[in-house]
């Protein structure tokens, strides 16, 4: 039997420096029998030169001829409409598609016959799709990379310390939403010596926070907003200004703020006022993870710049973090393409089976058919 191909593309957008397979990974796959394509360039923003692929014994390739030689491509973002072009009836594409916020990508992959497995859609309290979860891989390492930028820009120290010339307090730091991104970020504040608070509508999580030396914050306003599927709902109107209201004493006690709330579905939700942010410090950072063309956690957030307020407030862009620690990001993120690969491909061969609690979670398309339309 023909081994199946498998190729790795560099990614279009120019921020975007993670790569879908790293030499690594491609060495495993290549030693389990697959044939591993690699774009040209494909991990240099990782620096992982294309020399690191053929050495293990993956081809590097002219772009037209990883898409076209290939069974499964697999992407890190959104594949635009030219690769979309390019592809093949059932060839298979797998990455963080961008299907659960933007339902026309689902059937775009559809129209163009491709199996789109949109890992953003994995069932992630199953014991068996830990190792395929990249939307906690990549939150893991937006978290804590979220900490090491916003610690960039404070102008003092985040521990204390004691010395000749005097004592420096410790920096104080609040996280609001206390998922994968958020107690990543709380862990990465607590070892560089700051004094940390957790934030979160699912009081399932103040366990999670506390146990990593922080202080969770409880709110009069809304007592649990705990959605499905381990999740948060969206608040009501009404919950989220008395959210923001009580939320304001926090933010501004505080020097450093990292926001990662997110709702599936829906736009991210306000947490931090225009108000609040107006009556923060001089010399305070806010890093909004959720921040968007359609806004963010923070009022103020403006998607791929950092803006300082006039009265010195910094603050930071932070959707992008994962991209800016590729080499990390990248090698977790192909750990979890490959354990895909395991139960994708069987017998050597490719095989949908939609019969799997998993794949049919994350088949978003398949045989020409929008798999995630209404
Ligand atoms: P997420 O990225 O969807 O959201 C980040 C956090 O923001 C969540 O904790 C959410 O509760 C919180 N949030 C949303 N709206 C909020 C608001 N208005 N105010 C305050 N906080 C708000 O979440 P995630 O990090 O992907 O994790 C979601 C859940 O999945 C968590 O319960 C996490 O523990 C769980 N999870 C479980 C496993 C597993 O069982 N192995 C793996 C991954 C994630």
């Amino acid at each position: 039997m023909a081994a199946v191909r498998i190729a790795a593309l560099r990614e279009v957008s120019e921020i975007e420096r993670r790569v879908a397979i790293v030499p690594e990974v491609a060495a495993r796959l290549v030693k389990g029998g697959y044939e591993v394509l690699v774009e040209k360039g494909a991990g240099s923003r990782a620096f992982f030169p294309d020399q690191s692929y053929t050495d293990v014994g993956a081809k590097v390739v002219a772009r037209a001829e990883a898409i076209s030689g290939s069974d499964i491509l697999a992407v890190v973002d959104t594949p635009d409409a030219t690769l979309l072009g390019a592809t093949h009836q059932g060839q298979v594409i797998v990455g963080l598609l961008g299907a659960r916020s933007d339902p026309a990508v689902a059937q775009a992959l559809a129209d163009a016959g491709v199996t789109g497995i949109d890992l953003a859609f994995m069932p992630r309290t199953l014991s068996r799709t830990q190792t395929m979860d990249a939307l906690s891989s990549q939150s893991s390492v937006a978290g804590y990379r979220s900490v090491l930028v916003a610690a960039e820009k404070f102008s003092r120290y985040m521990a204390m310390m004691v010395t000749a010339a005097g004592t420096a307090k410790p920096a104080r730091v609040i996280v609001l939403g206390t998922g994968v991104a958020g107690l990543q970020a709380i862990g990465t504040a607590k070892r560089l010596g700051a004094m940390v608070q957790g934030y979160d509508v699912r009081p399932a999580s103040r366990g999670e926070v506390e146990s990593l030396g922080a202080t969770f914050i409880e709110l009069q306003s809304v007592k649990d907003a705990a959605g499905e599927g381990g999740y948060a709902r969206a608040l009501t109107p009404e919950e989220q200004a008395a959210q923001q209201a009580e939320l304001e004493g926090y933010v501004t006690a505080n020097d450093i703020v990292i926001t990662t709330a997110q709702v599936p579905g829906r736009k991210p939700p306000v947490m931090v006022t225009a108000k609040a942010v107006a009556e923060m410090k001089a010399g305070s950072v806010i890093v909004d993870l959720g921040c968007s063309a359609l806004g963010g956690n923070v009022e103020g957030s403006q998607p791929g710049q950092t803006v300082i307020t006039d009265h010195g407030v910094t603050i930071i862009d932070g959707s992008n973090l994962a991209a800016e620690m590729p080499g990390s990001a990248s090698s977790f993120y192909s750990r979890n393409i490959m354990a895909l690969l395991g139960i994708l491909v069987v017998d050597g061969a490719i095989n949908v089976n939609l019969e799997d609690e998993v794949l049919t979670a994350v088949v978003v398309s398949h045989d020409g058919q929008n798999r995630k339309a209404n």
